[in-house]
């Protein structure tokens, strides 16, 4: 037996260094003073009562404890005995640094050899489940005397080491290692993409580092700031909400540095997860808290807990940053996505499907399964529904509101928008319960063209069964507002249209339209083979005026055409025919002229449209608005006026792809080619 001099070591201190060592692993291993618990680690075994917690923490067993550790005290001489469970036990006496007699207790493995008939005359004297004790029995580290005598001399061997000085040069060593290895941590995490990846390095650094068995975050959630514990390891990585209460509870403590949560606080907060022991540290970034650090199981030392309080600020600061880098993210692609929209809806002529078109693209943007556009009716006084999405037709065509009246019609008088969270919750909405809804949040919002507010717009059910933010009440205010514009547009082109049908002109530009155009080329050709002459065919195609739509928006881009309508007037003569062929497609019936005289008036054309500048025409590539021609002349490229117009059109389409900004003569080459969209 080695030389058993009475140990002086701070206890807890003691407890961490010795944990370190591997020979000691598998034990339970607790510090008492005056038979008070002081410390304990490890926790392999519910079944060995050596912390007084246990199941099996039967009075003979606690008999045998205080024997053993009475006579170990008295004779200040180290022990090994075996409770009444079976298990083996060792104890060490030694002193605080306050000279203050301690205990050192070690258990929780049960011996090799197994004396089977003790066993069955214990779960018998004790009345246990026989199998249950046995499937416990057979999970704990088996050892023999032996083994303990050994534990107990490396103990007695490093002790001395760990002499007061020696043992706080180890301690400091072994937490600036550790500080080391968290700080070299940092650059990960900040190179880090994504949250997962975050707490994935997080969680394998509290494994390694500190023995950490089960890791969760805690965050808050929503306008109430619920918590919800998700687990990042050892714990089922769904969501669980806590509920306002527990939040609570939790949140009370929020402005602690560090949280320790056991016993029956702990088995209230969270009856679903054994567990006896918890640390929260808060996660906090400018005063406002993220979550929190859950880590379930392990006592940690507080040296430990600082360097890990280290490491939590950073994966805070992260998490934060990430937060900011996927809201920015978001806001960009909403933004582009509802310039698309505007876009689509700007092209939309018949005012029922632009209507339609804004129910349906606002709900797509914020993810509703239900809405409805309500228009105020002629006489002004009554909101019916104009346009709607996953409502049943017949209902939707009977309801009407006056001013006023419910929701929508709050809106409309007020014109403020309304977004209700939870409808059961709502003061201001108690009369209204409304069962068409499946969920119980909703938004409307007042519809406004020219600064007067002509309908409301509602959505509902979201998609996720998530409630609607404000994030989505800005993003459909700006959705609206453009729409809005467009509404004059819409009623105009859809008259227009309608005219346009029984006339030969182009509302937008002015000039003659297809049907004229059509009419005039057969004539020409009936003159032109009369009188054996020649006359020739430009058809132009703005440059890239989808994008200059885009950036300038619709308005912009019909004032471009509306101006190239006069250009193009102005530069032909009187014989000339000049016409809107189609969108942004402009033709030129150009008679008695032949191919080479076309050719230059087109160059002459093109040129002054390129020297003109257009509104914000910067954003375009090459920053000028230009336009391509494609020329065909007759008899040479076609006898009829679809051979024409189709020569002239392949030749439009080589100018696009030489680099657009040019006049293409249509040639044998050009009929041979397919033809190519570009
Ligand atoms: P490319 O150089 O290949 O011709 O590119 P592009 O963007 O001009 O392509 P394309 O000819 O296919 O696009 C025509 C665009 O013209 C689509 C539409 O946004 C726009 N457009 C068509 N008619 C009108 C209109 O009446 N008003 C406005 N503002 N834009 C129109
Ligand atoms: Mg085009
Ligand atoms: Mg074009």
């Amino acid at each position: 037996m080695s030389n058993e001099a009475c140990i002086i070591a701070d206890p807890v201190e003691m407890l961490d260094t010795l944990r370190e060592f591997s020979f000691i692993r598998d034990y339970n291993l607790a510090v008492f003073s005056a038979s008070e618990l002081i410390a304990k680690r490890g926790d392999r075994t519910r079944m060995c009562g050596l912390f007084g917690e246990s199941w099996l923490c039967v009075d003979s067993c606690h008999k045998t404890y205080i024997d053993e550790t009475t006579r170990a005290a008295e004779n200040c001489r180290s022990r090994i005995f075996r409770c009444a469970t079976g298990l083996l036990n060792f104890v060490i006496p030694f002193k605080d640094l306050q000279q203050k007699d301690c205990l050192l207790l070690g258990g929780g493995v049960r011996e090799k050899f197994v004396d089977l008939e003790h066993l069955e005359n214990f779960i018998r004297e004790h009345r246990l489940n026989g199998i249950y004790f046995l499937e416990e029995w057979e999970r704990l580290p088996c050892v023999t005397r032996l083994d303990v005598q050994k534990v107990v001399d490396n103990i007695y061997n490093i002790m001395p080491l760990l002499g007061r000085d020696n043992y706080y040069v180890r301690a400091y060593e072994r937490t600036i290692d550790l500080i080391n290895t968290v700080s070299d941590l940092g650059p990960e995490i900040d190179r880090a993409s994504s949250v997962d990846l975050v707490l994935e390095l997080l969680s394998e650094t509290l494994t390694i580092l500190f023995n950490v068995p089960r890791i969760a975050i805690l965050y808050p959630q929503g306008k109430k700031r619920q918590l919800v514990l998700k687990g990042i390891l050892g714990l089922d990585n769904g969501a669980i909400r806590l509920g306002p209460q527990r939040s609570s509870e939790l949140l009370r403590h929020q402005h602690h540095r560090i949280l320790v949560l056991r016993g029956e606080k702990l088995k209230k907060l969270f009856p679903y997860l054994e567990t006896d022991h918890l640390t929260c540290l808060p996660l906090v970034v400018d005063g406002r808290l993220i979550g929190f650090l859950s880590l379930f199981d392990t006592e940690l030392a507080t040296r430990d807990l600082m360097i890990i309080e280290l490491l939590a600020g950073r994966v805070a600061d992260k998490l934060v940053r990430l937060r900011r880098r996927q809201n920015r993210e978001e806001e960009s692609n909403r933004s582009k996505k509802l310039v698309g929209m505007i876009s689509r809806l700007a092209q939309l002529e018949n005012s029922q499907h632009f209507y339609q078109g804004v129910v349906e693209m606002a709900a797509e943007l914020c993810d509703a399964g239900k809405g409805s556009l309500m228009l105020f009716d002629d006489s002004q006084k009554k909101l019916v529904i104009t346009a709607s999405l996953g409502l049943n037709k017949q209902l939707a065509r009977n309801l009407k509101l006056q001013r006023g009246q419910g929701i929508a019609g709050q809106v409309a008088a007020t014109g403020s928008p309304i977004l209700v969270h939870d409808i059961n919750q709502d003061k201001r909405f108690i009369q209204e319960k409304r069962p068409r809804f499946e969920t119980h949040s909703f938004i409307s919002l007042p519809f406004c063209c020219e600064g007067k507010i002509v309908g409301v717009l509602n959505l509902s059910d979201k998609q996720d069964r998530s409630a609607f933010t404000v994030a989505d009440m800005k993003v459909l205010e700006q959705f609206l507002e453009h729409a809005g514009g467009l509404v004059k547009r819409a009623d105009t082109l859809e008259r227009a249209s309608l005219l346009e049908k029984l006339s030969w002109n182009d509302a937008l530009t002015g000039l003659h339209n297809r049907r004229f155009l059509d009419q005039r080329l057969e004539e020409e050709l009936n003159r032109s083979s009369r009188q054996k002459q020649e006359f020739s065919v430009l058809m132009l195609d703005l440059d890239h005026f989808k994008l200059y739509n885009d950036r300038c928006g619709h308005i912009a881009g019909d004032k471009a055409l509306k101006k190239l309508g006069q250009m193009l007037r102005r530069s032909a003569r009187e014989m000339d025919t000049v016409a809107r062929y189609g969108g942004e497609e402009f033709c030129i019936l150009l008679p008695e002229t032949g191919s080479e005289p076309a050719r230059l008036a087109a160059e002459r054309i093109r040129h002054s449209i390129e020297r003109e500048s257009f509104y914000q025409e910067d954003y375009l590539p090459g920053g000028r608005l230009t336009v391509s021609i494609g020329l065909a002349s007759y008899p040479h490229d076609g006898d009829s006026a679809e051979a024409l117009l189709d020569a002239a059109d392949r030749a439009l389409y080589k100018a696009k792809e030489k680099g657009r900004n040019q006049v293409q003569v249509f040639d044998a080459a050009i009929g041979r080619e397919k033809i190519v969209f570009i």
